[in-house]
């Protein structure tokens, strides 16, 4: 989620890897579908602050919808991303320890990125998890808020998450500005989606395992995480 300070809402600054993005053609186009939805967010969360002076309720440490909720959408370009970010940009120790949460998975397991009660991806954790926010007190142990305070989750801005899911689609082969057009008022881009609690992160496993065996590259990405 953004950052709150005191009554101000600071949308997050959009990551930059410039070696990275231009080496994988697709990590632009996903840093700045992130970028557009976290300002997004800032916005909905300002809304809601001068409308109805509420204010979220999530903060670092509060881990229990990743812990609980069973559906989690996942799309593939944000799945890439995931991979990236494991493989390429977090350290030897942190890949190990998460390989075996990995290997260990079930749809019933907390999300395998959960770690000491915080996000470890949370610079490339996906769109419905920067979106998911709560107002009126933290959830309840396995509480779903959506279905148990409707009223209580921040509602995104669809303007926001079209234009972010429009500048990610020439992953999906989709390039030509008519077909973009029609793939976002159709809604065909959501028929890609995962869950990623269901999601089998067994390859990924295996590729983290490939990694430790090649030489670890220093590339200072753990002072590129976003404020949070
Ligand atoms: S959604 Fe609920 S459990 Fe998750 S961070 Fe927000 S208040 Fe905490
Ligand atoms: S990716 Fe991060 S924010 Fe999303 S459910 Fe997993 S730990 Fe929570």
């Amino acid at each position: 989620m953004p950052t709150t300070r005191n009554d101000i809402v600071t949308p997050p600054r959009r990551l930059s890897f410039p070696e990275d993005e231009a080496r994988l053609p697709w990590l632009g186009m996903l840093l700045d579908a992130y970028d557009i939805i976290d300002q997004g967010i800032t916005l909905a969360l300002q809304r809601e602050k001068r409308k109805h002076n509420r204010r979220p309720a999530c903060r670092e440490g509060c881990g229990g919808c990743c812990r609980t909720h069973k559906d989690i959408p996942l799309y593939p370009l944000e799945m890439t991303g995931i991979y990236w970010y494991v493989i390429e940009k977090r350290d030897r120790a942190f890949r190990q320890e998460l390989a075996e949460k990995l290997a260990g998975h079930t749809p019933s397991s907390p999300c395998p990125f959960l770690a000491d009660d915080a996000c470890s991806i949370y610079p490339v954790r996906p769109v419905a998890c920067r979106q998911f926010i709560v107002f009126g007190g933290p959830c309840g142990e396995g509480e779903d808020p959506y279905h148990t305070r409707r009223t209580d989750v921040l509602t995104p801005l669809p303007d926001f998450r079209d234009k972010a899911f429009y500048i990610m689609l020439p992953f999906y082969g989709i390039t030509k500005e008519t077909e973009k057009e029609a793939a976002i008022r159709n809604n065909i881009i959501h028929a890609r989606v995962r869950n990623l609690k269901t999601t089998d992160w067994n390859p990924l496993a295996q590729r983290i395992a490939e990694s430790l065996g090649e030489p670890e590259k220093t590339d200072g990405s753990e002072n590129s995480r976003e404020a949070q």
